[in-house]
């Protein structure tokens, strides 16, 4: 196994933040140009429109998590538990890198 660093995770979880807003704006570029397109039925319209949006609800809440992360990591608080204040193995964090709990408070 490869080890984990703050750093490459801090590193992992940017790209992935560039990622979801480079997809975000794709999204919002295709609704729009779903919305001027020449559809022949208002349903599928409608339709395309709802993926395009679960997309990017899913997308704004995997960067809102991210976000958050990243913000934890420049605090100084993303390796320990928002819950009880242990410290939080960087094995579990490179699983889950969006926690801010210990593995014993996130199964409670
Ligand atoms: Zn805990």
């Amino acid at each position: 196994m490869t080890k984990v660093s703050l750093k490459t995770l801090e590193a992992t979880l940017r790209s992935r933040q560039q990622e979801l807003m480079t997809r975000l704006s794709q999204v919002q570029k295709d609704v729009t140009a779903a919305h001027s397109a020449d559809w022949s039925e208002q349903a599928q319209e409608r339709q395309n429109d709802e993926v395009m949006e679960a997309i990017g609800n899913e997308s704004r809440i995997e960067l809102g998590r991210i976000n958050r992360a990243l913000e934890r990591i420049e605090q100084g608080e993303y390796c320990y538990c928002r819950n009880c204040g242990e410290e939080i193995p960087l094995e579990r964090l490179a699983a889950v890198p969006y926690t801010d709990l210990c593995i014993r408070c996130a199964s409670r």
